[in-house]
């Protein structure tokens, strides 16, 4: 067994989700065959900067809470902080490892990665309290990997880039959309709606062009991004965001995927790990398909 090192001295930041900030701007751009054009016709009308901000906003030892991608409103400008891809990098993995695990309970690599899945997903918990070293020597992380985990952290990679890549373009939407000026005087409810509004153009922008095989990549990575959101903090209800299971619910029903598609597996399987962290206790009555089920328990959370 070898050791692959990622790392190239013109990667930028702190943390082993480094070496995947070119692949981000990439697939942003390359969101869908139509896509560069309408950036520049955004650009022009609403302003919006030339570049994804990429904020390296913390340095070793200082901490900085954790905050998913955002405009700057006065700037127009799309910002990514690297705490969070790291974050989603972890959640990434942590629920593809779980889902071989109801998927394919056999696969003797991914039962030995079990407890990877929990370290890791540990980990991600102590990047939404502020900055922690990524320790590679102890963590799968995209930068540097035993050979034998590369399938793995391939596969984590490709979701990340899907899954970041919908949360660039639910903020370039919300620009699009023009939510970001002058939004001060909303209610809550008409925020909400702007959320799932954001998501549903996301959707379109993903989907178009694409064949069903190539959506299906897109579909699972929309899923898991707002899945991600589910850890963030332990009330399920937010004020302003839409509660996150019934954004999660809204995405994946406008998707119209098959009711016992991975990405309602993938609903289901991160309600668990929530309760698992919160300590909920969720009844899990056998349903006739994932997205029953998946319903079935996000009415438990209400
Ligand atoms: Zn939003």
């Amino acid at each position: 067994m070898s050791l692959i090192n990622q790392y190239k001295a013109t990667h930028e930041g702190y943390l082993p989700i480094r070496v995947l900030q070119y692949n981000i701007v990439f697939k942003f751009e390359n969101s869908n065959p139509n896509f560069l054009t309408e950036i520049k016709k955004i650009r022009s009308e609403y302003g919006l900067s030339s570049d994804i901000v990429y904020g390296i906003n913390t340095s070793r030892g200082v901490g900085g809470k954790l905050r998913g991608p955002f405009v700057l409103n006065d700037k127009m400008e799309i910002h990514l902080q690297e705490t969070f891809s790291a974050y989603l990098w972890c959640i990434c993995c942590s629920l593809i490892i779980a889902t071989y695990h109801v998927s394919e309970p056999d696969n003797q690599y991914y039962r030995d990665r079990k407890c990877m899945g929990k370290r890791i997903m540990s980990y991600a918990q102590s990047l939404i309290r502020g900055y922690h070293d990524w320790d590679k020597s102890k963590l799968i992380n995209p930068e540097l990997y035993n050979s034998r985990d590369k399938n793995l952290v391939e596969k984590t990679n490709d979701l990340f880039i899907h899954s970041i890549n919908f949360i660039l373009c639910h903020e370039f939407c919300h620009i699009k959309l023009g939510h970001c000026s002058k939004n001060n005087h909303l209610t809550n409810e008409e925020r909400r709606e702007r959320e799932i509004e954001a998501d549903i153009a996301a959707i379109d922008i993903l989907a178009y062009g694409k064949t069903s095989q190539e959506f299906m990549k897109e579909s699972v990575g929309i899923t898991v991004a707002i899945c991600s959101l589910l850890f963030v903090r332990e009330s399920i209800a937010n004020e302003t965001h839409p509660d996150n299971d019934t954004r999660i619910a809204e995405a994946v029903s406008y998707m119209q995927v098959d009711e016992n598609d991975t990405s309602w597996l993938i609903a289901c399987i991160s309600i668990n790990l929530f309760q698992e962290l919160f300590n909920l206790n969720l009844i899990w009555n056998q349903q006739t398909s994932y997205k029953e089920l998946f319903l079935h328990l996000s009415s438990q959370l209400e």
